[in-house]
């Protein structure tokens, strides 16, 4: 489990990355202090190197000026003169030997031949030059070798070694050698080393114990959400996830769980409430029913009783099976399967029908009604269900209009919609009641009482304007009226 864990991937991948940036810097810091330790003694030999050539010159030169002050030839041709010239070298060397700035550096002078003539004073022995160096030393060129030597009897080490040709008169005539131990750069690159390496392992390490923890304290609420989460069930939507306001990803993931818990909480709640609902609605007139029916069994009766029962019966099973439409139509709706039939409707023409069905009803409560509406009304929409939709709310302006009172129903073009207002002079609804009139079963207190609905008309209103891409709103002033507004596309977007 834990290793398929995000925080061992991340400590991984983090352990992983910083081991690969580490190693490459070490080898660059390395690399270049390598570069940097070598470049130095190889200028500090070469500058030796030349410096003394040129002493020894210089040496060399008063020694002919004397000579030829005396009479003698300038040139140092002959070998006599060549050897004069080897022992003052070396005497130079030797003298030069106790010269502080040449402690740790010896100097050596060879013949042509690769042969040691003279060297400082505790000077290590050289391994000879490998003829490949000499032959490219006798081309005129410095090289810089690292060779072989023994400083102490049998205990070769390694040496850094400047080997300069010195020329006269255009023919080389001796080599200058300046050598120095390895020893302190050897001490130094393996210090480096020992540091970069023992140094690496342990950054990781630390680093990755470090990150592990860093990462345990990040997804620390990532494993509250999943504990907080399991706990959750259908029966249990009440348990919301706690975490400080840190306002980054996890807390916005988070909130955003509270919130998609809190809309099943909404969705179940009304579901739970909605068959409860469906039961009681569906439970008064069965009790009615079964009463009615249990009473009258109780005896023999007349035809006339029998009839009389018969038809109380007949009607509590119609409100039944209104509901039971009411909440078959919903529920297609719910699941988008009410194939809307849609055609050119002439929303005039189906307005004055609804019109004229429900006038009967109105003067049964001397109410006055209207229809004021322009002509050329069409639009694309299903004729039955706008016609079921108008029908409710006609039904409902004059169910809950008092005697003598109006509906009063406008319709018109408003842009590329249709405009539908039926307001009414009835007993109005509750601010506070408003927002909810288009629920299921909702009835406001008030109309509860008094109708014999059951609080779906609105709601299969809401449906089919919906389902039309229309809107559908209320106003509304308790005691002075209520005013439904119904905007309807002209052409049904596909
Ligand atoms: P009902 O079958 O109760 O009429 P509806 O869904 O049609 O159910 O209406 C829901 C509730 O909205 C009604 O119970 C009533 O309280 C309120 N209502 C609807 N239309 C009007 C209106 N024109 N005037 C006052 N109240 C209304």
């Amino acid at each position: 489990m834990f290793f398929k864990s995000i925080r061992f991937k991340i400590v991984l991948w983090y352990m992983g990355l910083l081991t690969i940036t580490l190693l490459a810097f070490s080898v660059l810091v390395y690399q270049n202090f390598k570069n940097v330790l070598y470049g130095d003694l190889d200028d500090l030999l070469s500058s030796r190197a030349g410096g003394i050539a040129s002493a020894i010159s210089t040496y060399w030169e008063i020694e002919e000026m004397k000579n030829s002050e005396s009479g003698k030839s300038s040139a140092p041709a002959t070998q006599a003169d060549t050897d004069k010239f080897l022992t003052m070298a070396s005497n130079w060397v030797i003298e030069k030997s106790k010269d502080p700035s040449l402690m740790s550096i010896y100097a050596q002078i060879l013949d042509v031949n690769g042969k040691k003539l003279v060297s400082s004073k505790n000077a290590p022995k050289i391994y000879t030059l490998s003829e490949d160096d000499l032959d490219y030393i006798l081309e005129g060129k410095d090289s810089f070798d690292t060779l072989k030597g023994e400083a102490q009897p049998g205990k070769p080490i390694a040496f850094r070694v400047y080997t300069k040709p010195v020329q006269q008169d255009g023919k080389i005539k001796y080599l200058i050698q300046v050598v120095s131990a390895q020893g302190l750069i050897y001490i130094a690159l393996k210090g480096l080393r020992i540091l970069l390496f023992v140094l690496l392992p342990i950054t990781v390490i630390i680093t990755g114990i470090a990150g592990a923890f860093l990462a345990r304290l990040t997804l620390r609420p990532v494993d509250h959400m999943i504990d907080t989460l399991k706990k959750i069930t259908a029966e249990n939507l009440k348990l919301r996830i706690h975490l400080p306001d840190t306002k980054d990803e996890i807390k916005r993931l988070a909130d955003t769980f509270n919130d998609m818990i809190e809309r099943l909480d909404k969705s179940f709640t009304s579901q739970h409430e909605f068959i409860q609902d469906i039961s009681h609605e569906l439970r008064t007139p069965l009790t009615i029913l079964k009463g009615e029916l249990e009473v009258t069994l109780k005896k023999l009766r007349s035809p006339e009783e029998y009839e009389a029962v018969l038809n109380s019966s007949l009607e509590e099973i119609g409100k039944m099976s209104r509901v039971i439409e009411d909440l078959l139509a919903l529920a297609r709706f719910d699941n988008n399967q009410v194939a809307l039939e849609i055609r050119r409707v002439d929303l005039g023409g189906v307005l004055n029908r609804v019109m004229d069905d429900m006038k009967i009803l109105a003067q049964q409560k001397d109410i006055d009604t209207s229809l004021s509406r322009q002509d050329n009304l069409i639009l694309d929409g299903d004729e039955d269900q706008l016609r079921r939709l108008f029908v409710n709310l006609f039904d409902n302006a004059i169910k809950y209009t008092l005697r003598k009172g109006k509906v009063i129903v406008m319709a018109q073009k408003d842009g590329s919609h249709i405009k539908v207002v039926v307001s009414d002079t009835g007993i109005g609804i509750p601010e506070e009641e408003l927002p909810y009139i288009f629920d299921r079963f909702y009835q406001v207190a008030r109309a509860r009482r008094t109708n014999h609905g059951f609080g779906l008309g609105l709601s299969i209103a809401k449906s089919i304007v919906e389902s039309h891409r229309g809107v559908i709103s209320v106003t509304s002033q308790p005691n002075q009226g209520a005013t439904f507004t119904v905007s309807l596309p002209l052409s049904y977007p596909v």
